[in-house]
């Protein structure tokens, strides 16, 4: 049995790799850029040629792994029920249908394990992140949309047939704005770094005044820069709006599934206690009391490499070994 394995998050930008040993720790990574557009052929063999490459990494390292434990790997999508196939991607038109589990095991002649990637990010944050002393998390991923994943009992919470955990299609208002999935008033509609800038250009146009007001093509780590280093008034409101929705969401989720923490990661967590503030005073108002003492919302520990480890991770617990 190998000391080492691999973990890979497949994104719509990038596609990492990382070795993982069994206490959840990287020690080496690999990044490159994926095409939006590319074909499966093509993202297949640059997914085989990072964990060849990340083996042979590993070939030097002290202890060298003798064999490698496996594969695991998150991808952004729908997997299908027996978590061997991806369906459909939607940052990755063109990769759908694809049997990546069984390509990976039988090129490389070892287990692979295929997760959804927000879940598989969620299972590292309990694995050795933020949730590591809970037995039930739910995660929020606060980036261009709204990814989730659910852990109940130390165990990923993945449905009848693994969809589960789509937190960012909780309606939040029946008639609300358009949602990317067709559906209204979704909190990914109000919430999500594109629905924040949305909102924010909605707001200049009733004539608010701002320090981007002239700046163009406004983005959201620009609303929180404008926010945290120039006290710009409407850059703090509307991210004091985020976190209001953000904590109708968290009630919804806590009144479900009382979980001991909520963890929340993705690009939108950069604007600390200016989301978290007013997301917590949301959670005093409208949750139970019980449930609004004992559930710990905090941020990511893992940031950016939760995809990696928890893709190792859930591997691991596949397997049985420690986790
Ligand atoms: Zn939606």
């Amino acid at each position: 049995m190998g000391n080492y394995a691999i973990g890979i998050d497949l994104g719509g930008t990038n596609l990492k790799a990382g070795l993982v040993d069994r206490n959840g720790n990287i020690h080496h990574r690999l990044s490159i850029r994926t095409d939006n557009n590319a074909d499966p052929q093509t993202i297949s063999n640059q997914i085989f040629e990072l964990i060849d490459k990340i083996i042979n990494v590993g070939a030097g390292l002290k202890p060298a792994p003798t064999n490698i434990i496996g594969v695991g790997l998150g991808s952004p999508g729908l997997i299908d029920k027996k978590g061997e196939t991806i369906l459909v991607s939607p940052n990755l038109p063109l990769w759908r249908n694809i049997p990546i589990k069984r390509m990976v095991a039988e090129r490389f002649g070892v287990p692979c394990v295929l997760e959804n990637d927000a879940n598989a990010a969620a299972w590292g944050e309990k694995w050795v992140g933020a949730g590591r002393e809970a037995d039930s998390l739910v995660m929020l991923t606060l980036g261009t949309g709204i990814g989730g994943g659910i852990v109940i009992n130390n165990k990923l919470w993945r449905g009848v047939n693994n969809v589960a955990a789509e937190i960012g299609h909780m309606v939040i208002q029946m008639d609300g704005p358009k949602c990317s999935c067709g559906n209204y008033g979704c909190i990914e509609a109000y919430a999500s770094a594109t629905a924040m800038v949305r909102r924010f250009k909605e707001l200049l146009r009733s004539g608010v005044v701002s320090s981007l007001r002239d700046a163009g093509d406004v983005t959201a780590k620009m609303i929180n820069d404008a926010a945290l280093q120039q006290g710009d008034r409407a850059s703090l409101d509307i991210i004091k709006e985020t976190g209001q929705y953000l904590g109708v969401a968290l009630v919804n989720i806590m009144h479900i599934l009382n979980p001991e923490v909520i963890v929340l990661t993705g690009g939108m967590i950069g604007s600390g206690d200016l989301l978290m503030d007013p997301i917590k005073q949301v959670i005093k108002e409208k949750a139970f009391d019980a449930s609004a003492k004992e559930t710990k919302i905090v941020f990511s520990q893992l940031g950016n490499d939760a995809g990696i480890i928890g893709a190792a991770g859930c591997l691991l617990k596949e397997l049985e070994i420690s986790v």
